[in-house]
């Protein structure tokens, strides 16, 4: 594939998580030659570029502007200009704001170009040593309602389950998944390609214990052990109206509680309202 920069083209460009030499020379390349930038953080971004020598157009594209702003874009690059999508750290759109762009690019014919470097979760799965062959990224915990319903679902799952925490929210995160999930093997991978670079590979019964006597600092990936295959789901011996009541004691609506319980089940809701009936 040529590295030529394409007229109308958005590139969805990763950067470093903490070294910075971890930038490709893909990247540099098409970050220099672009007709301009759309930067989380402009500010955070004229680092990298300053470091790089890149002096170049720099737009705000966050998620509070995301409508605007990307209406903005899309129009520039209909228009034959080329951008370049940057986050403040890592792969644009995971867990990062450039989905919409992207979807909203494609929607419009736009060519969508990715530009791939490092992404923390990645990161810290390869040096894990944990399953790598299976598993299922969740992004940051929902902080609303839905997050019961997602913790339980880690209850029966299989596959490695990786994720992101911030590190105040980290120790009660820990209690959540020890009382939903029980001692699972977990790896705290700190600090990726930082200074204080650290993996704790230990059980989360252990990492409860570690952080009750110091205060998580720093970025955090989380990785946990998927369940044993003979792992049963924890609504295997409840009935139909125990299921969605279990939901609605979390705090779910009667409804929200009926899709969560035909979701766990794999029916369609229609079967849950009938068996209530
Ligand atoms: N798009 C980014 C990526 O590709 O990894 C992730 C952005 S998300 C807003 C930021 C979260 O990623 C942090 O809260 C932390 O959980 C994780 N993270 C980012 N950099 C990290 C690092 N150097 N070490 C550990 N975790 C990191």
């Amino acid at each position: 594939m040529s590295n030529e920069i394409e007229n109308g083209a958005l590139y969805v460009v990763a950067t470093p998580i903490g070294n910075l030499s971890d930038i490709t020379e893909r990247a540099v390349k098409i970050l220099s030659e672009v007709d301009f930038i759309a930067a989380e953080d402009t500010r955070v971004s004229g680092i990298l570029l300053a470091k790089f020598g890149i002096k170049k157009s720099i737009v705000n594209y966050f998620e509070h502007n995301k409508k605007t702003a990307g209406q903005k874009i899309i129009s520039e690059l209909i228009s034959g200009k080329s951008c370049a999508l940057v986050t403040d750290a890592g792969t644009p759109a995971i867990s990062d704001p450039g989905t919409e762009l992207c979807e909203n690019a494609h929607s419009a014919g736009i060519k969508v170009i990715p530009v791939p470097g490092a992404c923390a979760a990645i990161t810290a799965l390869s040096a894990s040593g944990f399953d790598s062959r299976r598993f299922v990224f969740e992004g940051f915990l929902p902080q609303d309602s839905s997050k019961e319903q997602v913790l339980s679902s880690l209850i029966s799952e299989k596959r490695t389950v990786i994720f992101y925490e911030a590190p105040h929210r980290l120790k009660k995160t820990l209690s959540e998944l020890y009382d939903t999930i029980g001692d699972r093997r977990i790896c705290l991978a700190r600090e990726l390609t930082k200074i204080n670079e650290e993996f704790i590979i230990t059980q989360i019964s252990e990492a409860k214990a570690l952080y009750e006597q110091k205060d998580p600092r720093g970025e955090y990936v989380l990785i946990i052990e998927g369940a044993p295959d003979n792992a049963e789901h924890f609504w295997d011996r409840l009935s139909v109206a125990e299921h969605v009541d279990f939901y609605i004691d979390k705090g779910l609506s009667k409804m929200d509680a009926i899709k969560a319980c035909a979701k766990d089940r794999g029916v369609p809701k229609n079967s849950i309202y009938k068996e209530l009936i």
